[in-house]
């Protein structure tokens, strides 16, 4: 019962320690190129849909940003492959 009650406890803690990335995608920039996407270690990028036009549909990068661990490399990416004028990746 004890280690039951201990396993629950790291799950519950586990779960409540969310961390906040200190980056967000400008989603006026983002031209989609993926690079951010293969960059991340942990996954925590999405593709979401901007906007639809007639037959087409744009997507743009979207940071998770509640389990981000804010290491950069999404930034670093995105600035290596768009320049830092254009990098769609900032800080908040
Ligand atoms: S690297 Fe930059 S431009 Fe490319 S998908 Fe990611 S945020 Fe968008
Ligand atoms: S800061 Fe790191 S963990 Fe967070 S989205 Fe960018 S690459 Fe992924």
């Amino acid at each position: 019962m004890k280690k039951i009650v201990i396993l629950i406890s790291i799950v519950i803690l586990a779960y409540s320690c969310e961390i906040t990335s200190e980056y967000m995608v400008n989603q006026e920039k983002c031209t989609d190129c993926g690079k951010c996407y293969r960059a991340c270690p942990n996954d925590m990028i999405d593709r979401e849909i901007y906007k639809i036009e007639g037959p087409d549909t744009f997507f743009v990068a979207k940071i998770r940003t509640n389990r981000c661990v804010g290491c950069g490399k999404c930034q670093d990416a995105c600035v290596k492959n768009n320049g830092v004028e254009n990098s769609a990746i900032i800080e908040k």
